[in-house]
């Protein structure tokens, strides 16, 4: 849509924009929607796009070995910080997810060759999937969108029901360490919390703790920041 905008718009001549040709355009906006990361804070709200040349060689995997945040202060840019989620040999790759990799094998497929155009072979991918994933990604799923319009319209308790079993079915779907996780985890401690369970909201909140210590680093500003926000 941008480069067909461009051309429409006259601002170049001979079918040339900016001094690159239309197809040498679209090659480049492909490569750039391929290649960026979206910027996000550490509670994972997006904040913009960026490119990061080194850390786009990394490649997908649905069972990652690595995670990327963003480290932001004010008057700079935002640097990337990848960091691995379990042990790795020397010579073993360092991959990322690309997506939301909780969700059943024929989503996560489907989406990365149409938003990537390959086909995942990650090891997570490479063999069958058990049937009895698929219906606790459904029942998660619908669990954390009922849960929202609970939390939306204050109706916590009712959340708080529906939440309840859900810390175990991220432990079944998820890497032990993933920030979406550790995130779930810290939410429904707070309800719990707010519900009297004190000993099971400092169960969860330690179990989220240890997936943003892996994750973001204990001591750097993105773990004090996501630690702040799970006691706040
Ligand atoms: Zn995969």
């Amino acid at each position: 849509m941008v480069v067909s905008g461009l051309h429409a718009s006259g601002l170049c001549a001979g079918g040339l924009v900016c001094g690159f040709t239309v197809p040498e355009v679209k090659d480049l906006f492909c490569r750039i929607n391929q290649n960026s990361f979206t910027v996000a804070d550490p509670e994972i709200q997006p904040l913009g796009v960026g490119m990061y040349l080194l850390a786009s060689a990394i490649n997908h995997s649905c069972a990652p070995s690595g995670v990327s945040s963003f480290s932001l202060f004010r008057f700079s840019l935002p640097s990337i910080i990848v960091r691995t989620i379990s042990p790795l040999l020397p010579s073993a790759e360092v991959t990322t997810s690309y997506m939301d990799v909780v969700g059943p094998r024929e989503s996560r497929v489907s989406y990365l060759g149409e938003a990537y155009n390959f086909e995942c072979s990650c090891p997570a991918c490479g063999v069958p999937e058990a049937p009895s994933r698929t219906s606790l990604y459904v029942k998660l799923s619908e669990a954390r969108s009922r849960s929202v319009e609970m939390i939306d319209e204050g109706r916590f308790e009712e959340a708080l029901n529906t939440l309840r079993q859900t810390p175990e079915m991220w432990e079944e779907l998820t890497p032990e360490y993933f920030p979406v996780k550790g995130l779930e985890l810290f939410k429904v401690a707070k309800l719990e919390a707010s519900f009297g369970d004190m000993g099971r909201a400092a169960e969860l909140r330690r179990k989220g703790e240890e997936v943003f210590e892996v994750c973001y680093g204990r001591g750097s500003v993105n773990f004090e920041k996501i630690m702040k926000a799970a006691v706040g």
